[in-house]
């Protein structure tokens, strides 16, 4: 599946620049010209990185970055900014960007960086993938055995991506949206009811409290 690149920027020479570029790369792009919608598009969907604009109509790129970080969204942001904010790079990289482009740049440029986050991203999960924890259970990523109060349970391959996407966002109310972008992938049926099918499923196999139901949002892992 291809990576999904959020791109939040209101001019649109400078969006349809980008989007083509990086679909040329090989990536998936979304692109809003808001950060109201910035917003929603990150609690609704999953994306490997976001280019975020700092100047912005209504929210500004500050604000998304305030709050996506304090959603606890942890993917690689890089800032867009006008060539002379000096402030600007310095107080988006202090509030959990992690990296900067001045504007104008360069496209290969551009493309370099964002391998190079999306690779971090990836080694960085990959040392902490190989064995999960979340209170009394316990995923083994390599041999796909999993372990609740130290007894060994038979998971389904979907049940234990499920699980898995639950361990990986601790604390965080998954929506039925992004439960299915993380077990299923994007195309499948938002309508479909198999996300609560499974979560069923999960349930009677790890214990019916460990998945709480957050009424109209969706669901979160719930161990102590
Ligand atoms: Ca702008």
């Amino acid at each position: 599946m291809a990576e999904r690149i959020l791109v939040v920027e209101d001019e649109p020479g400078i969006s349809s620049f980008l989007s083509k570029g990086l679909e040329h790369a090989g990536y998936d792009v979304t692109v809003v010209d808001k950060g109201r919608e910035a917003i929603r598009q990150i609690q609704d969907h999953v994306f490997q990185l976001m280019l975020l604009d700092i100047g912005l109509p209504d929210i500004d790129g500050f604000g998304v970055l305030e709050h996506v970080r304090g959603q606890g969204h942890k993917l690689p942001i890089i800032v867009l900014t006008a060539r002379t904010s000096v402030d600007d790079t310095v107080a988006g990289l202090s509030q959990g960007a992690d990296d900067y482009m001045s504007k104008p740049f360069r496209l290969e440029e551009l493309i370099a960086r964002v391998r190079l986050q999306l690779r971090k991203a990836h080694s960085q999960s990959n040392e902490a993938d190989d064995v999960l924890e979340a209170g009394p259970i316990r995923l083994e990523l390599r041999t796909h055995r999993v372990f609740v109060d130290g007894e060994p349970i038979e998971l389904t391959p979907r049940e234990f991506t499920m699980l898995q996407a639950f361990i990986e966002h601790p604390d965080q109310v998954l929506t039925r949206t992004q439960l299915l972008d993380l077990v299923w992938g994007f195309d499948y049926d938002p309508g479909s009811n198999v996300v609560d099918v499974y979560v069923r499923y999960l349930r009677l196999k790890i214990g019916m409290k460990r998945i709480a139901t957050v009424r109209g949002i969706g669901y979160r892992l719930d161990v102590d």
